[in-house]
C-alpha cells in the first residue's frame, strides 16, 4: 500500500532562477539508488503530483531532489518557491526500476544525462554497487550552459576516491568551456567524439549505458546504439541499454 507522508523542506537551495534542490525531511521506507518519489503539493485545492529520482543516496538524510523549473511548468514552479519548513508530500514507498539490480554485468557502465537527469547517477555513485559490479564509470551530462553543472564537488570526490576507473564528461550546447564538449550527446556518440575524449570504446560487448532525461537525446542515442549493436535490456532478454524518459 503506498501512502502520502508530510515530508518539511529543510533547504532550498537556488542555484539561479530554473534550477534548484529541495532536501527534504520525510520518514520514507529503504529506496534503492536510481528510484524516484512522487512529490506533491495542494495547488487550487487540487493536488498536483509529479515523479523525481533521487540524488541523494540511500543512506544519506534528508533526502535530497534536483529540479529545473519547466517553462509554465504547475509543480515545478510551485516547488522553487518553498522554504525551509514548509510541507510537501512524499509517496511512500518510492517506486522506479532505473536501478543497478536492472542492469546487467559488465566491464564498462556509462551514465549519460541531460540536466536534472544526472540525479539517479549521483545517488547510485554514492553507494558501493557500481564500484563492486563495473570496472570504468563514464558519467555524462548535456546541459544548456555552466550554471547547469552542479554537485561538482560531489562529482570531484567520485575521481579523489576511484581515481582513473571513474571519468566525467560535460556537454554544454550553448557555451564553449575548457574541458566540456559544445553540442548534443548524440551527435558525439555518431561522430566518436565522446569516446575521444574520455579515451573508452563504447561497445556491445563491453558496455552497459543508463541513459537518462530529455527524452529526444534518449530516442537519438538509443537509434545511433542499436546502429552498433546494442539492444535495450529487458528482463526476458537482457541487452545493453537503460533508459529513463522524464517527460
Ligand atoms: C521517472 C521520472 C523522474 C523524474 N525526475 C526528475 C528530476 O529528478 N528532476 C526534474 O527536474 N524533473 C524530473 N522529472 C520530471 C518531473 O516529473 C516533471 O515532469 C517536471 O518537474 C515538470 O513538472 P511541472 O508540473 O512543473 O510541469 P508540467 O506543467 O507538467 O509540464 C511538463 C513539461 O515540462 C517539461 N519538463 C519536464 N521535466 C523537465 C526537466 N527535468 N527539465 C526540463 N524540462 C522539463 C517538458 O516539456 C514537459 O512536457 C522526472 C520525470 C519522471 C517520469
Amino acid at each position: 500500500m503506498s501512502d502520502w507522508l508530510e515530508g518539511k523542506v529543510v533547504e532550498n537551495i537556488h542555484w539561479h532562477d530554473s534550477l534548484f534542490s529541495l532536501k527534504i525531511d520525510a520518514d520514507i521506507d529503504p529506496f534503492t539508488a536510481g528510484q524516484f518519489a512522487s512529490l506533491a503539493l495542494e495547488i487550487n485545492g487540487e493536488r498536483v503530483a509529479r515523479p523525481y529520482s533521487f540524488l541523494s543516496s540511500p543512506h544519506e538524510k534528508p533526502l535530497e531532489f534536483f529540479f529545473y523549473t519547466a517553462t509554465g511548468g504547475v509543480l515545478s514552479n510551485a516547488l522553487f518557491a518553498l522554504q525551509p519548513g514548509d510541507t510537501v508530500l512524499v509517496k511512500n514507498p518510492a517506486n522506479g526500476f532505473f536501478t543497478l539490480s536492472e542492469v546487467p554485468k559488465s566491464r564498462d557502465l556509462w551514465m549519460i544525462g541531460t540536466g536534472t537527469g544526472i540525479a539517479p547517477f549521483l545517488s547510485i555513485l554514492k553507494t558501493d554497487e557500481p564500484w563492486s559490479k563495473y570496472e570504468n564509470l563514464v558519467l555524462v551530462q548535456g546541459v544548456r550552459s555552466s550554471g547547469d553543472l552542479q554537485y561538482q564537488d560531489v562529482i570531484a570526490g567520485f575521481t579523489d576516491k576511484y581515481g582513473d576507473r571513474f571519468r566525467f564528461q560535460p556537454f554544454i550546447s550553448r557555451e564553449a568551456v575548457p574541458g566540456a564538449i559544445q553540442g548534443r550527446i548524440p551527435s558525439s556518440i555518431e561522430d566518436g567524439s565522446l569516446e575521444k575524449a574520455v579515451n573508452l570504446e563504447l561497445s556491445a560487448a563491453d558496455s552497459q549505458v543508463m541513459l537518462c532525461g530529455n527524452p529526444d537525446m534518449v530516442k537519438d542515442a538509443v537509434e545511433l546504439l542499436k546502429a552498433r549493436g546494442f539492444e535495450k535490456n529487458l528482463r526476458r532478454k537482457p541487452g545493453q541499454i537503460t533508459t529513463e524518459n522524464y517527460w
